[in-house]
């Protein structure tokens, strides 16, 4: 790395995770609030399989700093233990046989729809003081996840689908809030909404709807920033995204989205710049509370 940051008194390092927050959209609805003083493009890893960043994979890359190949995740631990015995025999099984396994599991109810497994890696928020707010990997709630079954399924319709997500959204943002209240010594925070990304993928929505999802994210940032800012005097508040949406295939589109509140170094380029870039903030901030 290049350039050091200056030491300085840094509160509390906030990253708010936003799935599939669409930069293209963003410039287009002028949203300056999540625009903040710094943002762009980042580069993301690309799933071989699929042909486009695959949510689990390009999360597990953010948080390890590295792209890290996801083949299949579950999170139970019966099945990832059978994933590791098969992978000692060299047993390449392929996804629809774990696919199957998972969907026996699930109806018997030993297993969660989610598709955050286990990671074996340190993330950085195993190497600094953090606090993880519905983070992927750690606390996901999978309630997007359910939801997407049921509507997949056709158990539930598009208008009812829309409503849920919409109140998961009003939910989790209070969450966050509340979450607020209880930070203790910890350094970094991650918070994490997936709404956005449901919202896009429940195709025949209207796009008005979309674009009414992004302004209302774009409202609740100076919201989560002013009710930070009553509790720490210097935050370092990041915004970082997965990948767009191509609205015209309906799928994820190739870069994922970042901003800053301040001027990042290195400018990030890929998304697993952030991983040295928050460790070289922490390791270089006097950090409230420490002596
Ligand atoms: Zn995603």
């Amino acid at each position: 790395m290049g350039q050091r940051y200056i030491e300085r008194w840094i509160d509390l390092i906030f990253i708010l995770g936003i799935d599939a927050l669409d930069y293209e959209l963003v410039e287009k609805l002028n949203l300056n609030n999540l625009k903040q003083i710094e943002y762009g493009k980042v580069i993301v890893p690309i799933n071989e399989k699929i042909g486009i960043p695959s949510s689990p994979e390009v999360w597990a890359s953010f948080l390890i700093g590295e792209n890290i190949l996801i083949k299949f995740e579950s999170s139970s631990y019966f099945i990832n233990m059978i994933t590791k015995i098969l992978g000692i025999f060299n047993i390449d099984s392929d996804e629809e046989f774990f696919k199957k396994i998972r969907g026996f599991f699930v109806r018997f109810g030993f297993s969660s729809y989610s598709r955050f497994g286990y990671l074996t890696r340190k993330t950085f928020l195993d190497i600094t003081k953090s606090k993880k707010i519905n983070t992927p990997y750690y606390n996901f709630d999978n309630k997007t996840f359910k939801l997407s079954a049921l509507f997949g399924n056709n158990k539930i319709s598009l208008k009812k689908a829309v409503k849920e997500i919409k109140l998961l959204y009003e939910s989790r943002k209070k969450q966050i809030f509340r979450e607020l209240d209880n930070i203790g010594d910890e350094d970094v925070v991650f918070a994490f909404m997936h709404t956005a990304d449901m919202l896009q993928h429940c195709s025949f929505i209207r796009f008005s709807e979309i674009e009414q999802h992004y302004i209302d994210l774009d409202n609740y940032v100076p919201i989560l920033k002013n009710r930070l800012e009553d509790s720490f005097d210097e935050v370092i508040f990041i915004i970082v995204s997965d990948h767009g949406f191509d609205f015209d295939k309906g799928t994820h589109s190739m870069r994922g989205f970042y901003s800053s509140n301040t001027h990042l170094i290195p400018k990030p380029e890929k998304i697993t710049d952030f991983y040295e870039i928050i460790l070289e903030l922490v390791k270089n901030a006097n950090f409230a509370g420490m002596d």
